[in-house]
């Protein structure tokens, strides 16, 4: 039995963050993703909406779980029997950072490994700081994120009407 944990901010989640799930879901015994909080960084979503748009969004893996971890992740992920942390690369940004936690990672908890995924094409450009970028100038978020989580977007970051004109 190999079991994954693919922790991050999904703030929110996107379909970028689902294929690399998918992905995972076939590679894995069981896959749990986890919203890990970092206590420097509030966020816009709660912990609990994005655990919330992460279970619709991942409802069809019957091997993958979601929860939250508010502690030191490799701590976590001892606890959880997880031998595997997962993480996705778009680009040599991404690597460079990925790789230092790896190996932070590899210092405080030996017997855990880091795992890879190079991300696919149509979601190269996918982050979700791009999502919400794109939320406050009122664009179609449907390519990129849940319906559920568009009406969320919008509501909270949209442009109220008339602002979108020259200052
Ligand atoms: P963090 O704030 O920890 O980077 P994110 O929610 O932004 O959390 O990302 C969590 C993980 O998902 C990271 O490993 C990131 O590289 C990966 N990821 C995010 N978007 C994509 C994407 N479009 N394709 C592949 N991996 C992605």
């Amino acid at each position: 039995m190999v079991k994954a944990v693919f922790a991050g901010s999904f703030d929110p989640p996107t379909y970028g963050h689902r294929n690399l799930v998918e992905r995972a879901a076939r590679l894995f015994d069981e896959v749990l993703v986890v919203v890990a909080l970092n206590p420097h960084k509030e966020g816009l979503f709660s912990p609990e909406e994005r655990l919330a748009f992460l279970r619709a969004l991942l409802s069809p893996f019957g091997n993958v779980s979601v929860a939250l971890c508010r502690g030191l992740l490799v701590d976590f992920v001892r606890d959880e029997g997880a031998q595997v942390m997962l993480r996705g690369l778009r680009n040599g940004s991404d690597f460079s950072a990925e790789l230092e936690l790896a190996l932070w990672n590899k210092e405080l908890a030996p017997e855990l490994e880091t795992v890879f995924l190079p991300t696919e094409r149509p979601y190269l450009l996918l982050s979700s700081s791009a999502v919400r970028e794109l939320a406050a100038f009122g664009r179609d978020l449907s390519p990129y994120v849940d319906s559920e989580v568009a009406s969320a977007l919008a509501s909270r970051l949209g442009p109220t009407q008339g602002a979108a004109g020259r200052v």
